[in-house]
């Protein structure tokens, strides 16, 4: 795996005037620093457009949160791939956990998101994660691999290297979330490998990046990017203040380079 990747989902928050700020702040920053960083932001749909024309040119990528399959018809109040492409997006988010538990989101319908954005040239940015009574019954491991093997279902080999996986324990999300220990993560994130493995062999594997999200901040983003198996962050809360995001790319360029920031220690 080349270069680390850290992003940011911003969910149900900014207005047209904040996204902008965010967007204009963020790109004089990758303008001036050159980060060998990959990052995203994925806004709402409603600030979608605009964002994308303000980073349009840079290396930032920018994604939806959600998008129906099908190209266009009777599906009142849902986005199609066509709009999020029309908007100039380059990623999609799938299957965040928030729209598992509360808009009805299954492994199956994410697997037809999944095949509809790599139909049109967006990467699926794909979120799986236990909650945590399936932490506590020990079935982790199962949950997320099974998550995964549906997510790919009918995903060809040339195009596994386009998707982009996202460990999320449903348990370390939010306000009340813990994060995940670094080690335990990083487990987690080797099963996820073994589940790509097993499916289009070990090569291709090595071409999906496995980001960790989850109560990210920018003292523990490099103890998490320093785990073997762990190809970067999906933040929330922590970079939704662009100082914040700036603050995790700096921590996790510091810490590829081998120069740990934000905590205390040798480099490895
Ligand atoms: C998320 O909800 O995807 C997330 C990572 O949130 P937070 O970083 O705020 O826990």
């Amino acid at each position: 795996m080349g270069r680390k990747w850290v992003g940011t989902g911003w969910k149900m928050n900014k207005l047209l005037a904040e996204a902008e700020a965010y967007a204009r702040s963020l790109r004089e920053f990758v303008d001036g620093h050159a980060p060998e960083i990959e990052v995203f932001i994925v806004p709402p749909f409603t600030v979608l457009r605009r964002t994308c024309e303000i980073l349009k040119g840079s290396p930032v990528k920018v994604g939806a949160q959600n998008m129906h399959w099908e190209e266009r018809g009777a599906f009142t109040g849902e986005i199609s791939p066509l709009m999020v492409k029309d908007c100039g997006a380059d990623l999609v988010e799938l299957g965040h956990s928030e729209r598992r538990a509360q808009f009805g989101e299954t492994d199956y319908t994410v697997n037809r998101k999944v095949l509809a954005a790599l139909g049109h040239g967006l990467r699926p940015l794909v979120c799986v994660g236990e909650t945590g009574p399936e932490k506590a019954f020990g079935v982790a491991r199962e949950c997320v691999a099974r998550q995964v093997k549906i997510a790919l279902k009918d995903v060809p080999e040339s195009r596994i290297g386009e998707v982009i996986l996202a460990y999320e324990p449903v348990w370390a999300i939010g306000e009340s979330g813990t994060p995940a220990e670094p080690d335990y993560a990083n487990s987690v994130h080797g099963v996820i490998r073994d589940a790509v493995s097993g499916l289009y062999g070990s090569r291709a594997a090595g071409e999906v990046p496995v980001l960790y999200g989850g109560s990210v901040d920018a003292e523990n983003g490099p103890l998490f990017v320093r785990e073997k198996e762990v190809d970067g962050l999906f933040v929330g809360r922590a970079a939704w203040d662009v100082r914040g995001l700036i603050r995790i790319i700096e921590a996790v360029q510091g810490e590829s380079r081998g120069r740990p920031r934000g905590h205390e220690g040798p480099a490895p």
